[in-house]
C-alpha cells in the first residue's frame, strides 16, 4: 500500500489539523466501519461532544480513536504525534527529544521525552519473527556516557563501565537481512544463549567467532569459525558493520547511550535498520503497531528495564 505520505509536503498537506489524523487513525483501527471493543456490535454514532469519539448504539460503551492505543490519554495534539512519528520513522537517523521538542515548539523536555519513549515503544511488533536461516551472532561493548561524560565517552568517568551488546543479522544471498541487539549483564554463556534463544529461529544456523560462550546453545546450529580478534570483521562482516553503525548512530543522535533505557534504545536502532529500505512506510508502520500496544503510564517508561 502506497497510502503514506513520501514528502514533508505532503505529510503537510495530508494531515493538516487533528481531525485528518484522527479520520487517519480511525481507518486504520476500523477499516471497515466501526466495531465496540466491548459488545462487538457493529452499530455506533459519533460524539458531537467529545472529540474523536464514538458511542456504541448497543451497549453505549464510549470509544475514543486513541483509546488502548500509544497516543491514549495524552495532552498533546494529535497533529503533535503525527509530526513525531513521521520525523522519528523517516529521519535516516532518528531525532533526539531535545530535537524533538525544538523542531516541534514543545513546551518542555519532559514531554518530548515522554512521546519519544512512547513511540520508540511502538517499534517493538509484538510477536516479531525471529532471525532464520543463516545468522552472524557476536558481541560488542560501548562506552557508557555518564550524566557528566563528554559526548566521546573518553573522558575520566568512563571507567563507569560498558554497555554489553550482543548482535545478530541474518545473510541472505551475502547480503545483511533483519537484524536484532539486545543488552546483556554479561557475555557468559548463559546470556548469550539467553540472546541465541530469543532472537533465533529453531534451526537456524549461528555463524560465530568461536567465542566459548556460543556453543550449546540450544535449538540451532552453530558454525564456529575460530579467528583471532583482527579477523572477525572478515569472517563476521554484516554483524560488525551494524556495531560500527551502532555506535556512530549512538554519538551522533544521542552522544552517547547510557545504561537506563538501553535495550530501548537498541530496538530503535533495530527498527531502523530493518526498515533501511522502506523509511516512509515506517511511518505507518510506527503509529501502526502502536494501535495495538496497550497504553503505557509514565512510571512504566521511566521504570528500569528488566535486563537480558
Ligand atoms: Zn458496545
Amino acid at each position: 500500500m502506497a497510502d503514506f505520505p513520501r514528502s514533508l509536503l505532503e505529510f503537510q498537506r495530508r494531515f493538516p489539523d487533528a481531525a485528518a489524523c484522527a479520520a487517519w487513525l480511525t481507518a486504520q483501527r476500523w477499516p471497515d466501519r466501526f466495531v465496540c471493543p466491548a459488545c462487538g456490535s457493529g452499530r455506533a454514532w459519533a460524539l458531537a461532544t467529545k472529540a474523536w469519539t464514538f458511542e456504541c448504539a448497543a451497549c453505549h460503551r464510549q470509544t475514543s480513536v486513541t483509546a488502548g492505543t500509544v497516543l491514549h490519554g495524552s495532552k498533546l495534539p494529535l497533529t503533535v504525534w503525527f509530526w513525531a512519528a513521521y520525523l522519528m520513522a523517516t529521519h535516516s537517523n532518528g531525532i533526539s527529544a531535545l530535537q524533538l521538542q525544538q523542531q516541534l515548539g514543545l513546551g518542555s523536555y519532559k514531554s518530548a521525552w515522554l512521546l519519544c519513549a512512547k513511540l520508540r515503544r511502538a517499534m517493538v511488533a509484538p510477536g516479531r519473527a525471529p532471525l532464520a536461516g543463516l545468522v552472524e551472532v557476536d558481541e560488542t561493548e560501548i562506552p557508557c556516557r555518564a550524566q557528566d561524560d563528554p559526548p566521546t565517552g573518553g573522558g575520566g568517568r568512563s571507567s563507569q563501565g560498558k554497555l554489553l551488546i550482543a548482535g545478530a543479522a541474518e545473510v541472505q544471498d551475502g547480503r545483511p537481512g533483519r537484524i536484532r541487539l539486545a543488552a546483556l549483564e554479561d557475555f557468559s554463556a548463559k546470556s548469550l544463549h539467553g540472546f541465541v534463544a530469543a532472537d533465533l529461529a529453531p534451526g537456524a544456523t549461528a555463524k560465530t567467532d568461536g567465542w566459548s560462550g556460543y556453543p550449546g546453545a540450544p535449538g540451532v546450529h552453530h558454525e564456529p569459525h575460530v579467528i583471532g580478534p583482527m579477523a572477525a570483521h572478515v569472517v563476521l562482516p554484516w554483524v560488525h558493520r551494524v556495531f560500527a553503525n551502532l555506535k556512530t548512530w549512538a554519538l551522533g543522535v544521542y552522544h552517547g547511550l547510557r545504561r537506563p533505557h538501553l535495550q530501548a534504545y537498541l530496538d530503535e536502532f533495530v527498527f531502523r535498520f530493518n526498515r533501511r529500505r522502506t523509511r516512509h512506510a515506517a511511518f505507518r508502520t510506527l503509529l501502526g503497531i502502536g494501535l495495538t500496544l496497550k497504553p503505557a503510564t509514565y512510571n512504566m517508561l521511566i521504570a528500569p528495564e528488566p535486563r537480558a
